[in-house]
């Protein structure tokens, strides 16, 4: 958390900043891999999103790459609570600012001078993410469905709710090994993944609880997806009525209903 869906909302909430200027930054953390010198006088070219990274692409061919990891976000204001959190302020040349509020501070910032070198695979909202695309994927590997879902080196941008919730959709248990789900069911998943997505982008994403720490797309308002699956173990399948169940996959939890996902 934050995922595809949050880190989305984020971006499309930058948008007005794109063609401004950085006129001058404030690195109130100093363990940030970024200093004021590198980002003042930058012009932003483009802010995009790829996989769960963000791109603010600068017109000299520079990229600030931010990662939000457990608790980050990126506003164009903050008010009172969450000021005391802010890790990085990008002052722009029409008064607004872009503030990196971050908690837990375990979020990284970057400025990379050639182009962006982590290893991702495709995004789950490109037009190349096809039915059949999945399917090569999936045919190469003998991983638990679950735990390749979250692998960004094959799907960047696919994180432990999203997962969850698309194999739910999918009706696929998230302990099938990849390369053994039928065709009709490589066609289902791949279905269940853009609509999960594309309906949590639709409601800003999901927020888990209240704590500060928690994803809110704006300072006051969470994102309304709703889960079917995912943090609901003991409680009724929506489809079927069975209790849901959990388990650990490589170290995270899967909730599933144990009937009618096969
Ligand atoms: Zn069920």
């Amino acid at each position: 958390m934050p995922e595809l869906p949050e880190v989305e909302t984020f971006v499309r909430g930058l948008a007005s900043a794109v063609g401004r200027t950085i006129a001058s930054a404030d690195v109130p953390d100093t363990r940030l891999a970024v200093t004021s010198e590198d980002l003042a006088g930058a012009r932003i070219a483009a802010i995009l999103r790829k996989g769960k990274y963000i791109k603010l692409n600068f017109e000299d061919g520079r990229k600030l790459v931010i990662h939000l990891r457990m608790s980050g976000r990126l506003r164009l204001d903050c008010d009172g609570d969450e000021r005391q959190y802010v890790r990085l302020v990008l002052h722009l040349d029409d008064g607004e600012s872009i503030y990196f509020v971050d908690p837990r501070r375990l979020g990284t910032a970057d400025v990379c001078e050639d182009g962006f070198h982590v290893p991702l695979g495709v995004d789950p909202l490109d037009p190349g993410f096809t039915k059949e695309a999945l399917a090569a994927l999936l045919s190469r590997s003998r991983a638990p469905i679950k735990p390749f879902l979250l692998n960004q080196r094959k799907i960047g941008g696919m994180g432990n709710i999203y997962a969850a919730e698309a194999l739910w959709r999918a009706r696929i248990d998230p302990r099938r090994r990849a390369n053994e789900l039928t065709g009709v069911e490589v066609g289902r998943l791949h279905k269940a993944i853009v609509e999960v997505l594309t309906e949590a982008i639709a409601r800003l994403g999901t927020t888990l609880g209240s704590s500060v720490s928690d994803y809110r797309p704006t300072s006051g308002e969470g994102g309304s997806f709703r889960l079917a699956v995912y943090g609901r173990e003991g409680e009724p399948c929506s489809r079927c009525g069975e209790p849901i169940e959990r388990v650990i996959q490589a170290g995270r939890s899967t909730c599933f209903c144990p009937k009618c996902q096969r």
